[in-house]
């Protein structure tokens, strides 16, 4: 019998993503959850995909029945956004602790398998490198810095989560994306400052002449991981040969994908100049240098680097990523410049784009 896999908030980056791989690459059956379909929209005709719109706060006996009906809960609904972190600390507890603590309460009472989003943001400014699973010190900042919030839910749920697994209550496995970054991260049509991870963001600049923001100055770095990649590791997770992920904590990141963010500003505008219509990209877009409590308000606080240790990924799952961050961009950039919003992963409403000349596709 075919696997049967829940996964709530399917709509996102993860969970639209994660589908469409589990669609053409294996025959499992697919039971999502979302408040959007945007994303979905060339899956729901396919008979593997179940698709219910609903909130994840209120279609409680939806979702406690499909997770008594599946083998596999993937629980992705979260507020996944820094900047939001900040602005409205108390939803992301809500969101991501509160009604994520009931979906692990039902997996415990139903003995499901979980699979749960931890966060390379639980390392904090931990000064270990790379960051491992075990040993890492996971060390946050002050309480004003309210950046932590999501870091700290997302830990306290895995040390839940965790505790009830090494009491046999529940088989889980906790992976942990490293700045997982590909087509649907986001919305590079809505062009609101601060309202998407970076690199979402530096596209979006790029595409409706707006500056570039490099926040502090741009030096802190990142290990970015192309999306095809990280859905290879979800689908060895999820297929979990000879149990080969039960009980485990695992990174998925690539650390040869190591960038500061203003050497990504960069890659991606020489990308992006290669484009009819773009070659003058750098007369259009500013690269400016803000402050982060400018940018995103007093309890930002960063990290100067983060870099993960993938050694259970390779060990537990044989998997090591391919995508270097170049191709990966090239991958994402090519397809926002070859298709226009309304065949893509458009909200209602996405806004007119400036072009001078209809972007033609480049090889990638
Ligand atoms: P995302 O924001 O793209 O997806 C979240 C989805 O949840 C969205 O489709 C949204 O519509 C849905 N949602 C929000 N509120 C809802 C509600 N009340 N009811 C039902 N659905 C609701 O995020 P993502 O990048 O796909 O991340 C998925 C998970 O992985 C999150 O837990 C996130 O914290 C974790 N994660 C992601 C990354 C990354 O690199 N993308 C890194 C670390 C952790
Ligand atoms: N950042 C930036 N300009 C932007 C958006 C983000 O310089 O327009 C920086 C941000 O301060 C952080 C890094 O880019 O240092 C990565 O941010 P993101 O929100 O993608 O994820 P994080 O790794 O911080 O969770």
């Amino acid at each position: 019998m075919s696997l049967k896999v829940l996964i709530l908030g399917v709509n996102g980056f993860i969970g639209s993503n994660l589908s469409a791989h589990i669609l053409e690459n294996r025959d499992w059956e697919i039971y999502g959850l979302d408040i959007g379909r945007n994303k979905i929209s060339h899956l729901l005709d396919n008979p593997r995909f179940h698709y219910v719109e609903g909130d994840i706060n209120i279609s409680k006996e939806w979702i406690e029945y499909h997770v008594k009906k599946c083998d596999v809960i993937l629980p992705l609904v979260a507020i996944a956004n820094p900047s939001t972190y900040v602005s409205d600390p108390l939803s992301v507890f809500e969101l991501d602790f509160e009604a994520n603590l009931e979906i692990v309460r039902h997996c415990v009472k139903y003995k499901k398998r979980i699979l749960f989003p931890s966060t390379s943001e639980v390392y904090g400014m931990s000064m270990d490198s790379p960051y491992n699973e075990e040993t890492s010190t996971l060390v946050t900042g002050p309480i004003h810095k309210e950046r932590w919030i999501y870091s700290s839910c997302k830990q306290l749920l895995d040390r839940v989560i965790y505790a009830y697994g090494s009491r046999g209550a529940l088989p889980f496995t906790l992976f942990r994306p490293f700045n997982w970054f590909g087509t649907g991260l986001d919305n590079v049509w809505e062009p609101k400052e601060g309202s998407s991870r970076v690199i979402t963001q530096f596209l979006s600049a790029m595409l409706h002449d707006r500056d570039i923001n490099l926040v502090n100055g741009g030096e802190q770095r990142r290990c970015f991981l192309y999306v095809d990649d990280a859905m290879d590791a979800m689908l060895r997770i999820i297929e979990n040969k000879d149990n080969c992920a039960d009980g485990r904590i695992i990174n998925i990141g690539s650390p040869d994908n190591e960038s500061s963010v203003k050497q990504l500003a960069e890659t991606m505008l020489n990308i992006v100049a290669e484009y009819p219509g773009y070659e003058n990209i750098r007369e259009r877009v500013n690269v400016n240098v803000v402050e982060g409590r400018t940018y995103y308000g007093e309890g930002y606080q960063d990290l100067v680097t983060r870099v993960p240790c993938i050694d259970n990924a390779k060990n537990l799952l044989g998997w090591t990523p391919s995508t270097s961050l170049e191709d990966g961009l090239r991958k994402m950039i090519a397809y926002y410049m070859a298709a226009s919003p309304s065949e893509q992963d458009l909200d209602a409403n996405p806004p007119s784009i400036k072009t001078s000349t209809t972007p033609q596709k480049i090889a990638v």
